[in-house]
């Protein structure tokens, strides 16, 4: 295979792709805007922190060592690109990012495995850009990372497994919990039991982060809708409706995220045709049970494909750097590659099981009020949205783009590209399938300007 396979991604599946590569006698390019190989879930310290894993990462200590010990063994193996954003793919090469000498460079690819993990679903509420509102992720990331939590006393809400796991992973750090609000129902959690016990000790884990925040006193309420964050330089409280009245609850912070949503700009930049996949109410890139994408050489593995969680992302990636092998013509291991298509699918009844348990709130665009900023790069209210579809008779997601400026900030859609098909299908009676999905740009992230000035120079 010439030139290098690249892998994007050094969270699992990007590990575990790069190390079946290796293990085949290749020497893939592995590249990741973080400094330190592990994703999302095993994000690593700063190498001068002292935390054990058990204190970051409890019960997946285990295996994020090993995940961590793994990437360390590939150094040597591998070309391995850390702090470096893949911004932009086009004519067989990616635009590369340096974030420490902020410089770009290209890297050409024929064959690709893409890697790039998830971000927060986020649905906001009024008030929700005020300063100590967090997304979960960013939450989490505040305490893993660096060691420090959002706020004295905080309020966690939305819904999702990650709710429940962040709110114990804060309490047992000794921040003050004010409240877990999940939008979800107990009776949403009972219907969905027969197919998360397909799962038991992922199933157990989640028992065991309710029962242990009972225990030490956290406040959980389902069915809880948030309605607004209120607070002027910073948050004060939160009001939400418990089904018959509202409540106020007083908090410094909030932490808010409805699950995740995959990171798919690169695979769209790449050429991917994607699908609607109505369980992840998204239009995803189409894949193969290998994970072939449309494009060839182009293969997708972990939460950036579909989210499925930490174990089914190592075996995606492992499956997927075996695939790419086997289309060239690599002697690969066909019964393994088998194992990990049939492990995965098995996982699939679980993961119908958690979108059962922690339902979308369906109702939410209905809701939203006017005067809520959706775009908060823009300032584009829901309000904003409503009209321009009443009237310029906007029906999709770029022509709503092209009209109102929604997605045209810093972010680039990923923060509010949810919420803003939810409001576009709502305003203009459609089904969200139809309104379609924001096309990728480059740059996928912000880069400094003057790169962009030498790119544009001759
Ligand atoms: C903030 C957050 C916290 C989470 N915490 C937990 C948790 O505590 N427990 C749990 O069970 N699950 C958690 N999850 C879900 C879990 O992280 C995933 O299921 C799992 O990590 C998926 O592995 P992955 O390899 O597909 O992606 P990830 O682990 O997300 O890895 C993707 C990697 O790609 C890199 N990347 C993305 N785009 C680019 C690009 N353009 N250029 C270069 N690099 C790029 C990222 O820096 C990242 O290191 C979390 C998810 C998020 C978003």
């Amino acid at each position: 295979m010439s030139p290098q396979p690249v892998i994007v991604g050094a969270g699992p599946a990007g590990v575990r792709a790069a190390q079946t590569l290796v293990a085949h006698g290749l020497r893939p390019v592995l590249v990741d805007e973080a400094p330190r190989a592990g994703g999302q879930i095993y994000r690593r310290t700063p190498a001068n922190f002292q935390r054990s894993a058990r204190a970051l990462y409890g019960f997946e200590a285990g295996r994020a060592t090993k995940l961590h010990l793994a990437a360390d063994g590939l150094l040597h193996a591998v070309d391995w690109l850390p702090d470096s954003l893949v911004w932009n793919a086009q004519g067989g090469r990616l635009d590369v990012l340096h974030g420490l000498s902020q410089t770009t460079r290209q890297l050409p690819y024929c064959q690709i495995i893409v890697a790039t993990g998830a971000t927060d679903r986020i649905l906001p509420v009024p008030g929700w850009t005020l300063p100590g509102v967090y997304s979960l992720g960013g939450a989490q990331v505040a305490l893993k990372f660096q060691g420090c939590a959002i706020g004295k006393r905080v309020v966690f809400m939305g819904t999702g497994p990650l709710l429940y796991l962040i709110a114990w992973q804060y309490a047992r750090a000794g921040v003050d919990v004010a409240a877990v609000l999940d939008s979800a129902s107990l009776a949403d959690q009972v219907a969905a039991l027969p197919a998360l016990l397909t799962q038991p000790a992922v199933l157990a884990k989640g028992l065991y982060f309710v029962a242990w925040l009972r225990a030490h006193g956290v406040a959980l309420h389902g069915g809880a809708r948030p309605l607004r964050v209120l607070g002027q330089a910073r948050v004060r409280a939160v009001i939400w409706h418990d089904g018959e009245q509202e409540c106020e609850l007083e908090c410094d912070a909030v932490g808010m995220g409805h699950a995740l949503r995959p990171e798919t700009q690169l695979a769209d930049l790449l050429g991917c045709r994607f699908a609607w996949a109505p369980q992840q109410r998204a239009h995803l890139p189409e894949r193969d049970a290998a994970g072939r994408s449309s494009v060839t050489g182009v293969y997708l593995a972990g939460d950036g494909a579909a989210i499925m969680g930490a174990d089914a992302a190592e075996w995606a990636g492992e499956l997927a750097a075996l695939t790419m092998m086997g289309d060239v013509g690599l002697a690969v291991d066909a019964a393994r590659a088998r194992l990990l298509e049939k492990k995965l699918k098995h996982l699939q009844r679980f993961r119908t099981g958690l979108e059962r348990a922690f339902p979308f709130p369906q109702d939410w665009a209905a809701q939203a009020p006017d005067e809520l900023v959706v775009c908060r790069c823009e300032h584009i209210t829901a309000g904003d949205l409503r009209r321009t579809v009443r009237e310029s008779g906007a029906t999709e997601m770029n022509r709503l783009k092209a009209l109102s400026r929604a997605g045209m900030g810093r972010c680039q859609g990923r923060m509010c590209g949810v919420a803003a098909a939810e409001i576009l299908a709502q305003a203009s009676g459609q089904a969200l399938e139809q309104v379609g999905r924001w096309r990728a740009q480059a740059p996928i992230k912000p880069l400094p300007m003057h790169l962009l000035q030498s790119q544009d120079s001759p």
